[in-house]
């Protein structure tokens, strides 16, 4: 699944290994389609409605800089502990929101062939460092007689990505939920980004972008839907 050397780089160039890592990857999440999901709900914890908890956030960030050897008490890091706490409640706050309040409304239209909404830009935060991930979802789907509000995708993909999360997972979530939740014909969600947690430390690979896909419906069942909407989202990258 992972694809983490450089698939894309800022110049542009290697841009067949792009088409073929996102292949690759669709294949692989297909894969994962058969086998068991120890995945948290889409739907989120928003029904326990549980409060984030600013002061204990704000205690173990005064914890962390006296574990790495700083003093809290000085003049610049006196209002850290609480500051991070509030950008916690705000970069998390999808944990209490369900994101399926945004699918209630479709519209009539007569209109079957495929939608895709390109760039929905999105900042999430990998669950394994709590470093931010950057990127782009590419979302397509095909109506079944009734075509989706278009802000209500991008609003869908703000929901998730608040989230501690993993890339690969808010690409199936994104798929599954328009699918389940929106009477369409297929869906078809490509992720593209750039994890902190690669690039700033670790391996440090400022580069280095990766790419995540789901299928389902018509885009899965169907090879030539599949390419048309890989060819509309990587244009002339393929
Ligand atoms: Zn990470």
């Amino acid at each position: 699944m992972r694809t983490n050397s450089s698939l894309k780089h800022a110049n542009g160039q290697d841009n067949s290994s792009v088409a073929q890592a996102t292949a690759s990857a669709a294949s692989e999440l297909e894969a994962l389609d058969a086998g068991p999901s120890s995945a948290p709900s889409p739907v989120g914890v928003g029904a326990k409605a549980q409060a984030v908890d600013l002061d204990r956030i704000a205690r173990a960030v005064r914890e962390i800089l006296i574990a790495v050897g700083e003093d809290p008490d000085r003049e610049g890091l006196q209002e850290t502990p609480d500051r991070v706490a509030r950008m916690y409640a705000e970069v998390f706050q999808g944990l209490h929101q369900d994101p399926r309040g945004h699918l209630q409304k479709l519209f009539t239209q007569k209109y079957d062939e495929m939608e895709l909404i390109k760039d929905i830009r999105f900042v999430s935060f990998c669950e394994h460092h709590l470093l931010p991930f950057i990127g782009r979802a590419h979302v397509a789907y095909i109506p079944n007689g009734k075509v989706i509000g278009l802000s209500k995708i991008p609003r869908v993909v703000d929901v998730l990505s608040k989230r501690p999360q993993m890339q690969e997972r808010l690409t199936e979530e994104l798929a599954d939920l328009l699918m389940k939740e929106q009477d369409v014909k297929g869906v078809a969600v490509v992720i593209e980004a750039s994890h902190t947690c690669m690039t700033i430390r670790g391996v440090n690979k400022p580069d280095s972008s990766f790419v995540t896909s789901a299928m389902r419906g018509a885009f899965k069942e169907k090879m030539a839907t599949r390419s048309e909407v890989m060819s509309l989202i990587f244009g002339s990258k393929i």
